[in-house]
């Protein structure tokens, strides 16, 4: 079945994905869980090919992996989190890190056209940005090793077939990674109800399996680790944002067209203006973060180097996401707070994309994590300094000439983070004017997305000073009380 789809060109095979995705649209689809056969409709029009090799039926491509997630999106937020979760961050590490045997097992299926779907089970109630704290254990027993333990919050969590389940060796400071069929021992205990992405089933799951030697992804020897394992789900986001917000600017130009006030058309108002600016501003950063993605990465290949770019990526592209959904939704008014309003989406993309800055990595810890990233490659230079001659930075902080001595004092974990975004925008500017160098892109675009950019770093500097009027030194007294 899915031979035909292999000798088509990428053009033409994208085409075939967005023509089935159309049927997903979420101006009309259900807020429901996506019933087996149109996963069906979606695996025989192919998206899981890209991310398999050729020996097991697919299309191993990057670029494509790149682009389904995107035309997913546009017609569907949780459709293209639905794809991602299947193919970068469950079927992708099988891929890249199992050995010989386990692939053979579970890859030809996922080729051959049959609806499976696979997890990623990694979160446990009491382990969440931090996963040294799991409590689900691994030990060696008899042809194999048992793991048990609850996670919850898997994407999937009641429909996945195959899961790729984290855990930590009983005794020893080591952690496993196992590929688990759900009917080996992985049970749905109870449903979660989320507000939003709600084509997706979530919950609190038990895992206790025995699974063969051949089933545990050898980490050490492939050199994988627990932060590998997400930087491919984690750039995807991007993909999916420039989809998502290619739509998000288009309805808010269209809804805002259409709509009178008074005698008005709503986008002659100037403040509605400014709002559909910032949108489109959102969009095009998006849109060159995913160019970056697309034209520099490889997330099929080893992505331990572009760690930094991919916690910079997805902080400011889910930060953008979640910030044009709010915008979109209050240019709609009240017909934005009704669900199934015929004028437009806001509602659901709202509630969609709200969760994109908390999961794959919550935005406060990968930011704290890319300054920590830097301040111990500065070799003592001030981190302005370091980040002018960055090669991720250095074109942005040349274009804009702003004062980033700010970032120049001990950072404590409040200004680590606050740091992290300002090094995340000064990677989105840098990837603005990459993008907008290779493409052609016009300065009408370029330049908004540089200057709502260089208000950002500026908005961090405020935090900066913030920060130094002792608002956190106030030990439990109302702000203000006793301190003039
Ligand atoms: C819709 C959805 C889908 C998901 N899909 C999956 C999945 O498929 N598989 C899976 O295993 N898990 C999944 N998760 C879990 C998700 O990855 C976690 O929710 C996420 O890692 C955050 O963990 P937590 O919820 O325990 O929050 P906590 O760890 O309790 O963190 C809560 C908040 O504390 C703050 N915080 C934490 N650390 C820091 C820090 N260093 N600096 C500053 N602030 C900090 C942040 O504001 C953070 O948002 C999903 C979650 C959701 C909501």
């Amino acid at each position: 079945m899915t031979d035909d789809l292999l000798s088509l060109s990428t053009d033409e095979f994208i085409a075939g994905i967005d023509a089935v995705a159309s049927k997903f649209d979420s101006a009309a689809y259900p807020q429901q869980y996506l019933p087996a056969e149109d996963w069906a409709l979606l695996v025989r029009a192919g998206v899981l090919l890209p991310t398999l090799p050729s020996r097991y039926g697919g299309r191993d491509s990057h670029v494509e992996m790149c682009r389904v997630a995107e035309t997913a999106a546009e017609w569907n937020l949780a459709l293209g989190v639905y794809v991602i979760v299947n193919t970068a961050l469950a079927l992708l590490p099988v891929v890249k890190w199992a050995g010989e045997e386990a692939k053979e097992e579970m890859l030809p299926r996922f080729g051959s056209g049959e609806p499976l779907m696979a997890g990623l089970a990694a979160t446990e109630p009491g382990a969440g940005s931090a996963l040294s704290a799991m409590t689900t254990t691994f030990e060696e027993v008899d042809g194999g090793y048992r793991i048990r333990g609850r996670k919850h919050w898997q994407a999937l969590s009641s429909s996945a077939h195959w899961w790729l389940v984290v855990a930590k060796h009983a005794r020893r400071r080591e952690y496993g990674y196992f590929i688990v069929k759900r009917e080996e021992g992985f049970r749905t205990v109870q449903l979660y109800e989320a507000v939003g992405l709600k084509l997706l089933d979530y919950g609190v799951n038990d895992v206790d399996v025995v699974v063969p030697r051949h089933r545990r992804i050898d980490a050490e020897q492939k050199g994988m680790t627990s932060v590998d394992l997400f930087l491919a789900s984690r750039s995807l986001l991007a993909a999916a944002g420039a989809g998502f917000l290619r739509r998000i600017s288009r309805e808010a130009h269209a809804y805002a067209d259409g709509r009178q006030i008074g005698r008005k058309q709503q986008s002659k108002i100037g403040f509605v203006r400014y709002r559909l600016a910032d949108i489109d501003a959102s969009a095009v950063i998006c849109q060159a973060l995913n160019h970056y993605l697309r034209t520099e990465l490889d997330i099929k290949g080893d992505m331990t180097a572009a760690f930094p770019a991919v916690q910079a990526l997805k902080t400011v592209a889910t930060e953008r996401i979640v910030r044009a959904a709010q915008s979109y939704q209050q240019l709609t008014g009240g017909e934005g707070y009704r669900c199934g309003s015929p004028s437009n989406i806001a509602g659901q993309a709202f509630l969609d994309s709200r969760v994109f800055t908390i999961f794959d990595g919550n935005n406060d810890m990968l930011s704290q994590q890319l300054t920590a990233y830097c301040l111990t490659r500065r070799n003592g230079r001030p981190l302005s300094e370091f980040l002018a001659d960055w090669p991720l930075t250095a074109p942005g902080v040349a274009t804009l000439k702003t004062d980033l001595t700010f970032l120049d004092r001990p950072l404590d974990q409040t200004h680590q983070v606050l740091a992290g975004r300002a090094i995340g925008y000064l990677f989105a500017v840098t990837q603005v004017l990459k993008w907008a160098e290779e493409t052609g892109a016009g300065p009408g675009r370029l330049w908004p997305a540089v200057e709502f950019l260089r208000h950002d770093i500026a908005g961090v500097a405020a935090e900066f000073r913030l920060m130094a009027s002792g608002i956190l030194d106030t030990e439990g007294e109302p702000v203000g009380a006793g301190r003039r």
